[in-house]
């Protein structure tokens, strides 16, 4: 087995989560099979309890774990299908420990930060690797070097490179800024994170340079000298244009030849046509593809953290590329509808309008008003988890005449409770128990025949992944009905509703799950494709 472990060096937020999924996707590319890990740093068990301002999306897997927004470049970068073991947290490593020594496991003896806590990370990467038969697995260190929470995970590369010298590589990807007042790309930062890594005891086999520009030969000299390593192993990493050319990019840098050579391994014939190809499509595409995305998770301070989103914007784009159109995607903040109905106006200027998931009561009444807006308008309308619950209260009210219905989750006492509580969630509220208590993971749904999911799916059998609490009142399924709703999706028994559609509508499809979760750059979600088809077609006013 091999390993290569990727770090980051002077700051975070520079695609060290992207890079890793494409030295995985390279890797692939190469002939190899690969797994990938995220180390999170954190005390917390997963990121399911973490705000998502703060923390980037919650990504679930197939099995329900609530994880790191990279397991999804992980998964669309690489196709793996991403589980718990691909997942690892100080507060589980810390946790499985404890629970052992509990149970007497360690037989009498001190129970040590060092070895123990490295051990046992060492141990779950080994979980991960026996995983799909890997020949390599890809470890990304959240955080960056030289802070005091990813020590022992470091620890953790010290121990394994030390055995196993000639099957664990290290990659550090750095940042290298031009500030404006000096013009000129500086190296000292990642020189000072090279050497943060040496305090740790460690070496850097390549550094990963980004930036945005390429790096040039005297700064690559630099780095090469002062970090300790070979010219040939500063690989330059630039801004792009797209994520998906940066497999490619590192192509260009022969990135997959120079590890399979650290790591001993053979080179086989490289294959990365289809990404080419793909590259190529998202490049030329020039047309315009509007779509704006009604939520509240925005800003934090002066900054937009896109990230909250990002599967979603991700899932946006794959479909746009299957088109040929350049996607336009704008953040709308719901609370301003609130303040002011004519702010509503601005949703003319989209062709498909998203209410993402979420929690809680703030800017719900806006997004309520964009959904009512959409199916009146005839504007191509996608809910996704609470953008379908909302979907859901918005037809109660303003269609079904149920004045003031709304899910339990913001007015328990509503007189129309359309949307509710699922009963072994009473359960969990009840005794407290938050985390990792949400109907999570993948489950079936049949659909029904004829229906517009069903067209865009192919099939009438899907399975999807979800996070939800809540689900839609059984007691109103008969007057929705009625009034022109359809219930396209629903759990292969029938009992919970998985899919709503309107009838004279081009597209108004509220889905209680996540596609966003199992779209591809390969091969877009078919529910984001067929969205995005109908948003293509509305006519624009510019
Ligand atoms: N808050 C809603 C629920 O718990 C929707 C969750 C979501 O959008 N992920 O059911």
């Amino acid at each position: 087995m091999k390993y290569i472990f990727v770090t980051g060096g002077v700051m975070s937020s520079v695609g060290k989560g992207v890079s890793t999924a494409s030295i995985g996707r390279i890797l692939q590319s190469r002939g190899y099979r690969v797994q990938l890990v995220k180390c999170d740093m954190y005390v917390n068990i997963d990121a399911g309890t973490m705000r998502p301002t703060e923390h980037g999306e919650v990504f679930v897997g197939e099995d329900g774990i609530e994880a790191d927004q990279d397991l999804g470049n992980y998964e669309r970068f690489t196709d793996i299908t991403t589980t718990r073991d691909n997942y690892i947290t100080t507060g589980q490593v810390y946790q499985s420990i404890i629970e052992r020594e509990r149970n007497l496991e360690f037989a009498g003896a001190n129970v040590e930060v060092v070895p123990d806590i490295p051990n046992e990370i060492i141990r779950r990467i080994n979980i991960a690797a026996r995983k799909g038969k890997a020949e390599v697995v890809i470890i990304e260190i959240g955080g960056t070097v030289g802070e005091y929470q990813n020590i022992l995970f470091l620890e953790a590369i010290r121990m394994m490179k030390l055995k196993h010298p000639e099957d664990v590589a290290l990659v550090l990807v750095s940042y290298l800024p031009i500030p404006k007042s000096v013009g000129e790309m500086k190296t000292k930062p990642t020189q000072y994170a090279a050497r943060s890594l040496n305090a740790a005891g460690l070496q850097a086999d390549f550094i990963l340079c980004r930036a945005e520009r390429p790096i040039d030969a005297p700064r690559r000299r630099k780095l090469a000298i002062n970090c300790g390593l070979e010219e040939w192993a500063i690989i330059s990493a630039s801004d792009v244009e797209s994520i998906y050319e940066i497999p490619i990019n590192f192509e260009r840098e022969n990135l997959s030849d120079k590890l399979l050579k650290k790591l001993f391994l053979k080179p086989r014939e490289r294959d990365l046509k289809n990404w080419q190809k793909l590259a190529r499509r998202i490049r030329g595409a020039a047309e315009p593809l509007k779509i704006g995305i009604v939520g509240k998770y925005f800003g934090t301070g002066d900054f937009t953290l896109a990230d909250s989103y990002i599967s979603v914007i991700e899932s946006i784009r794959h479909a746009a590329a299957a088109l040929g159109r350049r996607p336009e995607i704008t953040w709308l903040n719901s609370e301003a509808y609130e303040k002011d109905r004519r702010a509503l106006k601005e949703l003319d200027n989209f062709q498909g309008i998203i209410v993402p998931g979420g929690f809680g009561s703030r800017g719900i009444e806006g997004k309520i008003r964009a959904i009512q807006y959409a199916r009146e308008k005839k504007i191509p309308y996608f809910g996704l988890c609470y953008g379908m619950q909302l979907a859901a209260v918005e037809f109660a009210r303003n269609v079904c005449g149920l004045k003031d219905a709304h899910t339990t989750e913001i007015n328990p006492k509503t007189r129309y409770p359309v949307i509710h509580l699922m009963p072994e969630q009473l359960k969990h509220l009840a005794r407290k128990l938050y985390g990792a208590t949400m109907r999570l993971g993948a489950y079936p749904a049949k659909l029904e025949k004829d229906s517009l999911v069903a067209k865009a799916y192919g099939v009438t059998r899907v399975s999807e992944r979800h996070r939800h609490r809540y689900e839609f009142n059984n007691d109103y399924r008969a007057r929705f009905e009625k009034k022109g709703m359809r219930f396209s999706g629903t759990s292969p028994d029938g009992e919970l509703v998985e899919i709503i559609e309107l009838k004279d509508h081009p597209f108004f499809v509220g889905v209680q799950f996540h596609p966003e979760f199992k779209s591809r750059p390969l091969a877009p979600h078919p529910l984001f494709l067929a969205f995005a088809k109908a948003a293509s077609t509305k006519r624009q006013k510019d």
